[in-house]
């Protein structure tokens, strides 16, 4: 019988070294050895699972990768030093001179950048729909498209897509359709039931959940992880035996930290609507989000952003931030502390504000990365900024 979530999380562990320690220790070691010639011989030809050196395999990752591939129902995966690696680094494996992506425009802001700023230096070129309008996104797929390319959650305007249309859209098209599923974490959605052939992860965010180290993570399908395996085995992202410590301790931990996530999210998002000085809130499990009844279907809860609109636009914005007392003004998020951000004024403040609504960032909006402190003292926080 295939097991729980949190069982999974737990018990996936690399096997016990002569010394029988409960917890999966920490290989810091960058080369392995080999008993004689043949040995050697038959571990470099993959007659053997065996580990060769750390830029390909090491205990601690391949124990973060097994567990990640257990919880996102994928058949293989391999663990990059950051997000935007696993984002680079799987996308570069797989595309070739000449091909095109379709994505969603609303994608987080360096892979934006790597789509229009670099591809286009190797002739992959990427077309853009919005996230309200995926009924489009046949009219866009050319017969050099090989991608279909998305994020759900979107960043940071918590706008839903919807995963088994995506799923059909890339299966008639024969496309190789590609999730980033960092908002969500493999708790609340898995891409790959719908239909995604790879899941990418910046296990940086919730996955790690306390702001501690970098990672990244793409899982899917074994013969396009098989392609990623070698493109990043010669080009060198791999994730260190280190953070894929500290990666697999926080997954044990995932499914319990993501759910008071969730409920103060639900809260604050709840609270937030009752307030005049807000013009709207954005949640993907309260009933007003245009989405809901998509994210009902695919999200486990409503993960951890809550974005709202302020009246006022940027200067209202700035003033919001600048009155927050107690949440962090910071770029990361998933974090044990609440997170407060202004796109329009920050992130986002090199588009004009045509471009940033394309987006669906209006100049008042506000994210809110959902912590994990007391949410009396989240609401209080908020409540006396917005007064
Ligand atoms: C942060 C983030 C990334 C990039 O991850 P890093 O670990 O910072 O490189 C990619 N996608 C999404 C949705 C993110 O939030």
């Amino acid at each position: 019988m295939k097991k729980h979530f949190e069982t999974e999380a737990i018990r996936i562990q690399t096997e016990r070294s002569q010394f029988s320690e409960h917890s999966t220790p920490l290989y810091l070691t960058s080369s392995f050895v080999f008993d004689d010639a043949e040995d050697m011989r038959a571990s470099f030809a993959e007659e053997k699972e065996k580990n060769l050196y750390s830029r390909f395999t090491n205990p601690n990752t391949t124990e973060f990768v097994d567990k990640m591939v257990a919880l996102e129902g994928a058949e293989a995966g391999y663990a990059f030093a950051t997000g935007m690696a696993a984002v680079f680094g799987s996308l570069a494996a797989l595309l070739n001179a000449g091909d095109h992506i379709v994505s969603c425009n609303s994608v987080f802001g360096s892979t934006h950048g790597l789509f229009t700023k670099y591809f286009p230096k190797w002739q992959i070129e990427t077309t853009y729909f919005k996230a309200d309008a995926c009924h489009t996104i046949e009219d866009l797929i050319t017969p050099k498209t090989k991608i279909l390319y998305a994020e759900t959650p979107t960043n940071p305007a918590v706008d839903i897509l919807d995963l088994e249309l995506l799923g059909k859209i890339a299966k008639k098209h024969k496309l190789i359709l590609v999730i980033d599923n960092c908002f969500a974490t493999p708790y609340l959605q898995n891409p790959i039931a719908f239909g995604a052939d790879l899941v990418i992860h910046s296990a940086t965010k919730l996955i790690d959940g306390q702001g501690r180290v970098l990672g990244g993570i793409a899982v899917g399908r074994s013969d396009i992880i098989r392609d990623i395996y070698l493109f990043s085995r010669n080009t060198g992202p791999a994730m260190s035996p280190f953070n894929a410590w500290v990666l697999s301790k926080s997954l044990e931990t995932l499914a319990v930290r993501v759910d008071r996530h969730c409920e103060n999210a639900l809260k604050l998002a709840q609270f937030l609507e009752t307030l005049d000085v807000v013009k709207q809130v954005r949640y993907p499990f309260l009933k007003s989000h245009p989405q809901y009844e998509i994210a009902k279907k695919q999200m486990r809860q409503g993960g951890n952003i809550v974005a709202f609109e302020v009246h006022g636009g940027i200067e209202a914005g700035r003033h919001f931030l600048n009155k927050i007392k107690h949440c962090s003004l910071s770029a990361n998020l998933g974090d044990t502390r609440t997170i407060v951000t202004h796109p329009a004024s920050t992130t986002h403040s090199k588009l004009s504000t045509e471009e940033r609504l394309e987006t669906g960032i209006s100049d008042g909006l506000i994210r809110v990365s959902v912590g994990l402190e007391h949410i009396e003292d989240i609401i209080e926080d908020l409540k006396q900024a917005l007064s």
